[in-house]
């Protein structure tokens, strides 16, 4: 673009914006450093149904091992850098891997979700890789469960609809995450073929500001039910929340209310607990 402006053009970059690069480069080293060290964990939250209080699900999610720094700041450098492709295989088959010890262990357990970049989406081979990594450990497809944001799916809405399709008919559970943020088109609820639908906790905390409408929460859980999905609030901090959001008939809860997500020793716990509700 300067090139195209003249010969005497200058391209300033100001301090933030070389710090924030410095940055990205520093957390690009660190993401390769930890996949060659295999040195990332999953941690698991439970998602607590709001009639019985007991645990219908865990959301995996990604930690560095040896790092304090959130997904929500590595993540996307691991996407811009298509390193989310070898990490996200290692999160399916890690939260697989797990599930299968508890199978082994005798546990009784219940679906782990894993969240998946649109990145991942890309990879021609990715319906076949999971069926291979589910084949691997045996378990029940319907025990995994793949989370997927609206403005991922709608990067490339015909072909990645026929990918969810795909795992549909493997036997793999859908969620819409991170309802509320992005497009919100309650139109393409109607064919994605999905099982549950994530509101996002800043979408549930702009409803209940003061000049926020809960109302509209009111009509989106009568679609989602009409359409056969089940309703994940997610972020619940508070009682009152809580309290509203059930008698709106929102089914499953996650948040710090009932538990942080913890390491697998914790989660191992959980599975038999029944939260007060
Ligand atoms: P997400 O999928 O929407 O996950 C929910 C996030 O909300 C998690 O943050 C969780 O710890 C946090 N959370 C849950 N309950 C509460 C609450 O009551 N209050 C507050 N303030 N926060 C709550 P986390 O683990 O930092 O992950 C952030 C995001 O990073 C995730 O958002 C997801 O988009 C992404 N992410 C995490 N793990 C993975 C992964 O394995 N693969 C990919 N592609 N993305 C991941
Ligand atoms: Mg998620
Ligand atoms: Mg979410
Ligand atoms: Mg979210």
């Amino acid at each position: 673009k300067a090139k195209s402006e003249g010969k005497n053009r200058y391209i300033f970059f100001s301090a933030e914006m070389i710090e924030e690069l410095e940055k990205r480069i520093e957390t690009e080293k660190i993401l390769l450093d930890c996949l060659k060290n295999k040195d990332f964990k999953l941690v698991y939250q439970p998602q607590v149904s709001s009639k019985t209080g007991e645990v219908h699900a865990f959301e995996a999610l990604i930690r560095l091992k040896n790092y304090n720094i959130s997904p929500a700041e590595f993540i996307p450098v691991a996407e811009e850098t298509g390193l989310i492709v070898e990490i996200g295989y290692f999160v399916i088959e890690e939260a697989v891997r797990q599930i299968k010890e508890w199978i082994d262990k005798g546990i009784e357990v219940k679906p782990i979700g894993v969240n998946l970049s649109a990145v991942q989406l890309r990879d021609e081979s990715f319906v076949s890789n999971l069926k291979e990594i589910i084949k691997k450990y045996s378990i029940k497809p319907s025990l995994l469960k793949i989370e997927i944001t609206e403005s991922a799916l709608m990067e490339d809405k015909e072909r990645n609809i026929k990918i969810i399709e795909q795992l549909k008919e493997v036997g793999i559970q859908i969620a819409i995450d991170d309802f509320g943020t992005g497009y919100s088109s309650l139109n393409y609820l109607t064919f994605i073929p999905a099982d549950y639908i994530k509101l996002d906790k800043s979408f549930i905390d702009k409803m209940f500001a003061k000049e926020g409408k809960k109302e509209v929460l009111d009509g989106i859980t009568f679609l989602a039910h009409q359409l056969n999905l089940k309703v994940v609030v997610e972020g619940i901090e508070d009682r009152e929340q809580f309290n509203y959001l059930k008698s709106k008939g929102c089914d499953y809860m996650q948040g710090y209310l009932f538990s942080r997500p913890v390491d697998k020793e914790e989660a191992e716990k959980l599975f038999a607990k029944r939260f007060e509700v």
